[in-house]
């Protein structure tokens, strides 16, 4: 199985994500993660990230490994575990520069279809049951075709609040202001590029705003279920 979701920052798409690979046996593919690998490669070799030939040239040398277990996934380039590093505010203001680049979007979709399609085979992470894929353009570039696709959106008052408590441990109003840039202008410029804002056909949208994590968790394994009339197994506390 191969399930599709895709939202803006602060949706609380990688744990909901992790949560579900995690309750389905499945492995778990964060893609932002990769544009976030390919932007510290980029500042780590001393590329301007304005010269987009250079940058796609970086990403197509990247020597990126994906750790796929969604209770522990990791990143390595060349070696190095950047996991933390990518993290950093640093690298969520630059990164939107290295993903708007259309030819490193072309390199990294590809190894992101190459990654879902060995989770197809016995040899994948979960042994061919399948993968979580989340990002921006996963439900509709990378995997229009996979089994569920979901889009899962919260308000921006919603947004901003988890993504304070993300990054500063807060989410009081000087807090909530500081971490406007990484969710409201990011968000901006990502959607020059990937259409994340508004479901495609075929999209289910789980809205997040209201529900805490698990719920959305349950609320996602429902999609799975109706859209594939798979049963998935028990929802939280049942
Ligand atoms: O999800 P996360 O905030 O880690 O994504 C980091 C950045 O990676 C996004 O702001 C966006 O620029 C880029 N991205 C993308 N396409 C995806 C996933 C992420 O352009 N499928």
């Amino acid at each position: 199985m191969t399930i599709a979701i895709d939202g803006p920052s602060g949706s609380g798409k990688s744990s909901v994500s992790k949560g579900v690979a995690r309750r389905l046996g499945l492995a778990y593919l964060d893609t932002g993660a990769m544009y976030r690998a390919a932007t510290w490669w980029c500042l780590h070799r001393g590329e301007d990230l304005a010269d987009q030939t250079a940058v796609a040239h970086a990403v197509r040398v990247m020597p990126l490994v994906m750790g796929l277990d969604p209770s522990g996934p990791t990143v390595h380039v060349d070696g190095t575990d950047v996991g933390e590093a990518i993290r950093s505010t640093e690298i969520s203001t630059a990164v939107s520069a290295v993903a708007t680049n259309l030819d490193v979007r072309a390199e990294l979709r590809r190894l992101q279809r190459a990654v879902i399609e060995a989770e197809r085979t016995p040899s994948g992470f979960a042994g061919g049951r399948g993968v979580v894929a989340e990002g921006r353009d996963i439900t509709t570039v990378v995997a229009p075709d996979a089994d569920a696709r979901v889009l899962l959106t919260a308000s921006e008052e919603a947004r901003l609040a988890r993504r304070s408590l993300d990054v500063h441990g807060t989410a009081d109003a000087a807090a909530v202001e500081a971490t406007k840039d990484q969710v409201l202008r990011r968000d901006r410029d990502d959607a020059t590029v990937s259409q994340f804002q508004v479901a495609a056909d075929g999209v289910v949208t789980v809205d997040s705003s209201e529900l805490d994590l698990e719920q959305t968790i349950d609320a996602v394994l429902a999609v799975v279920e109706q859209v594939t009339g798979r049963v998935v197994g028990p929802r939280h506390g049942s």
